[in-house]
């Protein structure tokens, strides 16, 4: 990567997965980026279930080469009811091949994914990176000068803020958030098995909350276990056997005998969105503009289309000729956001909180719910189909074409 400038056409801040692949998705176009990334302060052992159009857009940016081998394909997704109430709603087992995909999409280790776009960055020319933290970030009339913890500033003409959940970016385009605490955490392992998981994803729906194994290459997988946050203290202070028979109990033993890899994440469970994702030449992708909870993997996926379509908004409005930070800009970003964020919001809340009621109606509409997506095969298919490939947000990168 070439010297640090002290301007730039636009500058991410945050190197996490967002701002990695907007980074690279600007750069790679020939937009002269600046990423703005220290050193992560925590080890990530999560993974993700990359869906088929970000697997798609990861390939268009020279990315997927370099993530294939470390990714486990999953062709079929299966949820159970582990209530144990009274209205159990039957099991669901949604299959790639009946829409005619060979996977629904990919999972893979966070550390790999972050390491493939690390490369990728790397060998991009118009994409400068500085190993600092953003300390403060003051917007003017024409550009956005980001302040630097180490000393030294950046100044751009647009910013797109990847820092994540406290993004101070947000706070610089003046950005409110409207935030629900749910009383559950999710711990997150990694294991390997005896049994074969069959390129098979089973979410076990718990009264505390999902329970969810995901395959990775091999005899191993990757858990998301959704607990009280009484439960979970409960786990963690588990030796290393107790927790392997409590995981083998919990997971009713479909994976044969279970051995618990050392390390695991704890996330306190919440659910926040931007009132906005951009103003003031500030554009929020990733979890600056939305933190979703575990369910149904569409976190990171939205991460990757926030940092689609700002790619594609940047590299059409330098080409007219146009501000790539002005307000026609923003405002069209924010536009085309909106309706993907906020209705993935509301299904994942909805069926959050379906799972925490006691109130027997609540149950009995998630169970006919459940019911009418196993019996009506249209249905199911609409469904598949729009969580793999939303309708209304599908960038250019997504559908595999360059920006
Ligand atoms: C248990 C769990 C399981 C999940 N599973 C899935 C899944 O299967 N599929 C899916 O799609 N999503 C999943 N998600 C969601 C997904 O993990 C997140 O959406 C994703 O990690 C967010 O990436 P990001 O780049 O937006 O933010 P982050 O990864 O948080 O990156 C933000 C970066 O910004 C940096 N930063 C912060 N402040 C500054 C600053 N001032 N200056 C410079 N840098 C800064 C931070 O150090 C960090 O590196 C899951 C989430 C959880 C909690």
């Amino acid at each position: 990567m070439a010297d640090r400038p002290d301007t730039c056409e636009v500058a991410v801040v945050g190197g996490g997965p967002a701002g990695l692949m907007a980074a690279i998705a600007l750069a790679g176009a020939g937009v002269a980026t600046a990423l703005v990334a220290g050193r992560p302060v925590r080890v990530d052992n999560r993974t993700t279930a990359l869906l088929a159009g970000s697997v798609s857009a990861l390939d268009a940016i020279g990315v997927w080469a370099g993530c294939r081998a470390d990714a486990a394909a999953l062709r079929v997704m299966r949820i159970v009811d582990d209530t144990g109430r009274l209205w159990r709603a039957p099991e669901v087992r949604f299959e790639a091949a009946e829409i005619g995909l060979q996977a629904f999409g990919w999972n893979i280790a966070n550390q790999h994914l972050v390491a493939a776009l690390r490369a990728r960055a790397g060998a991009l020319p118009a994409l400068v990176r500085i190993d600092d933290d953003a300390r403060d970030i003051a917007v003017g009339d024409d550009d956005v000068t980001i302040t630097l913890a180490r000393g030294g500033a950046l100044t751009a003409r647009l910013v797109v803020g990847a820092d994540g959940r406290r993004s101070i970016c947000r706070a610089a385009a003046g950005i409110e958030t409207e935030r629900r605490c749910y009383p559950q955490t999710a711990l997150t392992f990694n294991l390997t098995h005896a049994r074969p998981h069959r390129d098979i994803s089973t979410e076990f729906h718990t009264p505390q909350g999902p329970f969810t194994l995901v395959p990775l290459p091999g005899l191993r997988s990757s858990l998301v276990c959704v607990v009280t946050p009484d439960d979970a203290e409960r786990l963690r202070e588990l030796d290393a056997a107790g927790l392997d028979r409590e995981i083998e109990r919990r997971s009713h033993s479909i994976l044969g005998k279970v051995e618990v890899e050392p390390g695991h994440g704890v996330f306190a469970l919440a659910i926040e969105t931007a009132r906005r994702f951009a103003a003031r030449r500030i554009a929020l992708i990733g979890e600056a503009g939305h933190v979703m909870p575990p369910i149904g993997a569409q976190g990171l996926n939205l991460g990757l289309r926030d940092a689609a379509t700002i790619g594609e908004l940047v590299v059409a409005a330098r080409r007219a000729g146009e501000d790539i930070g002005g307000a026609a800009l923003t405002d069209e970003f924010d536009r085309l956001r909106r309706a993907d964020v906020t209705s993935r919001a509301l299904a994942v809340d909805l069926l959050n909180r379906s799972l925490l009621s006691d109130f027997l109606p609540v149950q009995g509409a998630r169970g006919l719910g459940l019911y009418l997506l196993d019996r009506i095969g249209p249905l199911r298919r609409a469904m598949m189909r729009e969580g793999v490939t939303p309708r209304l947000a599908e960038p250019r990168l997504m559908r595999g074409e360059a920006l």
